[in-house]
C-alpha cells in the first residue's frame, strides 16, 4: 500500500552508511519517522527535501507497524530563507524540539498542521519571529488540550479572582497553593495568553508585546511543558 500526505521535516538523522531516518510532522499521521534509502545517492530525485522545515508532498510504503520507506518527496515550499538566517533558525529549532515532544504519533492533527505551516509562512514573510513562535506554542498547547483552565482553580474548582498560581500543570487559587510552588502568573500575562489564542497571525506583525510579559509567558510555557512531559 502506498500512503501519501503533506509533511514538514522536523529533523533527520543519519542511519548506517548512507541512509536517513527523517522525522516528519505530517498532516494525516501526526509525527512519523520514515526511512530514506541512500538519499545522497539519489539526489536528483529528492533534491534537498530532507532539510529541516522542508514542506513537501511525500509518499511512503510499508507495514505501519514497522519503519516505512519514503518513495517520493515533491517540495511544496522549502522555507529556505528561515534556514539561512542563523538566529531565526535557532529560535524556530527550539519550537521544533517542543513540537517533537508534544505532537502525538500517527494521529492526524490537521488544525495544528495548518497552524504550523501558516506560522512558518508568517516568519518567512513578516520577520516577527518572536511573536509568531510564542503564538505557535500557546496555540499548539490549546489545540492539543494541554492549556490549563485560567477560569477555575485546578484543585478546589473555585472561580479564580485574578490570581494565577501555577503548580504541576494547573492554575491554582491562593488557598490551594503550597509553599514550594513559586511561579505566579501576573494578570497581564494571563490576559495576554488568552488574547494570543484569539489573534490571527496577521495581527502579530503589528502588536508589540512588553518584554516582561513575554518573559513571564516563556517561563510559564517552559515549566508547563516540563509538567506535561513528566505526566506522559
Ligand atoms: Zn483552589
Amino acid at each position: 500500500m502506498i500512503y501519501s500526505t503533506e509533511a514538514v521535516v522536523l529533523k533527520s538523522n543519519p542511519y548506517g552508511e548512507a541512509d536517513l531516518i527523517v522525522t516528519y510532522f505530517t498532516k494525516d499521521y501526526g509525527l512519523l519517522n520514515l526511512f530514506a534509502k541512500s538519499p545522497r545517492k539519489i539526489k536528483s530525485r529528492f533534491g534537498s527535501s530532507f532539510e529541516p522545515l522542508t514542506y513537501a508532498k511525500i509518499a511512503f510504503v510499508g507495514n505501519n507497524e514497522k519503519l516505512q520507506k519514503i518513495i517520493q518527496s515533491d517540495i511544496i515550499h522549502s522555507f529556505h530563507p528561515i534556514r539561512e538566517n542563523y538566529h531565526v533558525f535557532m529560535a524556530v529549532g527550539e519550537v521544533l524540539r517542543f513540537l517533537l515532544m508534544i505532537i502525538p504519533r500517527k494521529e492526524p492533527h490537521e488544525e495544528l498542521f495548518s497552524l504550523f505551516i501558516s506560522s512558518l509562512e508568517f516568519i518567512e514573510k513578516e520577520k516577527k519571529t518572536e511573536n509568531a513562535l510564542l503564538s505557535l506554542k500557546i496555540k499548539s498547547l490549546r489545540i492539543l488540550g494541554y492549556l490549563p483552565d485560567f477560569k477555575h482553580c485546578g484543585k478546589c474548582k473555585d472561580k479564580l479572582n485574578g490570581e494565577f498560581f501555577y503548580s504541576d500543570g494547573f492554575i491554582l487559587c491562593k488557598k490551594c497553593i503550597s509553599s514550594h510552588s513559586k511561579l505566579i502568573l501576573s494578570q497581564g500575562a494571563a490576559k495576554l495568553l488568552n488574547d494570543i489564542n484569539g489573534w490571527q497571525l496577521k495581527y502579530l506583525s503589528r502588536v508589540k508585546i512588553a518584554p516582561q510579559l513575554f518573559r513571564e509567558l516563556e517561563e510559564f510555557i517552559k515549566k508547563h511543558i516540563q509538567s506535561i512531559l513528566s505526566y506522559n
